[in-house]
């Protein structure tokens, strides 16, 4: 990420604007606007103290951003889902927004909000993450020749994406050589940090390792902000020579998270196979697409590494239905829910699948013995959790990304939650991004919810 550039604020700032600016801390747990000069003071208060320069502290996640100016009240919720699996569901009617970020949340709020949401009892739940995409430049998949795909999943609930690897790129050697796979992730990182297509972020620019990394490499991507690596063209007969073991010390140092593609070839044929030797050999933070993308691993291995690991396990919908039910059944026998992330592992062979965050909470709640609002944490906290974002909670001073969804008429269920628990998609009223809509009362991927929203404002 860029040093941030306080000149052009200051000088709306000096011209008597009441400007405000949302501070990201490195723990990354709070945002919250502040005025400009009290945020900037606090910039320079760090650095004075000893701290790396403002650029630096860009780079350790102290992130500044100008919020936005408006406020949002939403009023008339019949339930709000929270994205944390510990305390999944909070009993409040109302959250208030403003400047970006959710403010205040409890029953019966009322106030001078910008814009008002009548949710008419209808359930709010935290924007949707994909743990396990496949974006290349742009909202444009060469993978299925499809124009747009991002705007669409955003339709399907999902305000943020994280990427397993611009692997896609049209002629991309692979596996690419150290340079390569460097550069790839460097200019991917540095487009999506400038580029959400309908508001939606990508955590882009993930890095494909590779044999022959150097650790100034590591350097050179943690200073690009870079804050996931991954195995899955690296030759593991390497593995003696204790190369992998490195790279996996040098991500940690720097805060950076370790993701393995899991199971058989993928569909460029020349992934390497990884089961729970593999994986225990590496070491990593998550195992992608644990349940298969598209092939699974051995049974056996899925359930030793529930049972004898702490990796957060991915499942995605371009996995193993049977390997799910495996692994849901695994999950709950050792209490594991805290540790499984959702992801599509699309655009692909699967396909581009909008609506595939929102399938897969329908097979984790319907078929795989989770609670609907624990499998919504499952696609939201756990998997902002796992990469060290402050995504997917619905809570005060968390960025403001919401979904509203209801039942779909002709549904047996009586709501979103238990549409989900059904095995039923549920409709999308509203999709918000940073306080933004993205949508407002409809969405153009999921059929229509029974209940509207009323929007005023
Ligand atoms: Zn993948």
């Amino acid at each position: 990420m860029a040093p941030f550039d306080f000149a052009p604020l200051a000088r709306r700032y000096a011209q008597g604007e009441r400007l405000r600016v949302n501070l990201r801390e490195p723990d990354h747990n709070r945002v919250r606007p502040e005025p400009f000069d009290k945020a900037q003071d606090r910039l320079r208060e760090a650095e004075s103290k000893g701290a790396p320069s403002s650029s630096r502290l860009n780079l350790a996640g102290f992130c500044a951003t100008v919020p936005h100016m408006s406020s949002t009240l939403i009023k008339n919720i019949g339930t709000l889902v929270t994205g944390m699996l510990e305390d999944p569901l909070r009993d409040a009617d109302s959250v208030l927004v403003a400047d970006g970020v959710i403010q205040e949340i409890g029953n019966g709020l009322s106030g001078g909000a910008d814009r008002t949401i009548d949710a008419n009892g209808t359930t709010v739940v935290p924007g949707l993450i994909d743990s396990h995409s496949h974006p290349t430049f742009g909202n444009f998949t060469p993978a299925q020749n499809s124009m747009g795909w991002i705007t669409h999943y955003m339709h399907g609930g999902v305000t943020s994406i994280i990427s397993a690897g611009e692997l896609h790129v049209p002629g991309l050697p692979l596996p690419p050589d150290p340079l390569c796979a460097v550069s790839l992730a460097i200019v991917a990182k540095r487009c999506w940090d400038n580029l959400r297509p309908t508001g939606v972020r990508v955590h882009g620019g993930t890095l494909l390792l590779v044999p022959g990394l150097e650790e100034k490499d590591f350097d050179t991507i943690d200073g690009a902000g870079i804050r996931l690596v991954k195995f899955i063209f690296y030759d593991y007969s390497l593995l003696p020579t204790g190369e992998a073991e490195r790279y996996v010390k040098w991500a940690r140092a720097r805060d950076i998270k370790v993701k393995i593609h899991s199971g058989g070839v993928s569909r460029s044929g020349v992934s390497q196979v990884a089961g729970v030797d593999i994986v225990k050999a590496i070491d990593p933070d998550v195992i992608g697409h644990s349940t298969g993308g598209p092939i699974p691993m051995p049974e056996e291995d899925l359930r030793r590494i529930v049972a004898e690991t702490e990796y957060y396990v991915e499942i995605c919908t371009s996995g193993n239905l049977r390997m799910g039910m495996v692994l849901t059944e695994a999950v709950r026998q050792h209490g594991a829910e805290a540790r499984v992330l959702v992801g599509t592992d699309t655009p692909g062979g699967t396909g581009v699948v909008p609506r595939g965050i929102l399938r897969e909470i329908c097979f984790l709640a319907s078929l795989g013995g989770i609670t609907p609002e624990h499998a919504v944490a499952m696609a939201t906290g756990n998997t902002g959790r796992a990469h060290g974002l402050d995504l997917g909670i619905i809570a005060e001073g968390r960025p403001a990304d919401l979904v509203i969804m209801d039942r779909i008429t002709g549904s047996v269920s009586t709501d979103a939650l238990d549409s989900f628990a059904k095995g039923d998609l549920p409709g999308i009223s509203v999709v918000m991004i940073d306080g933004e809509l993205t949508v407002a009362g409809r969405s153009q991927q999921t059929p229509p919810p029974e209940r509207g929203v009323v929007i005023s404002g």
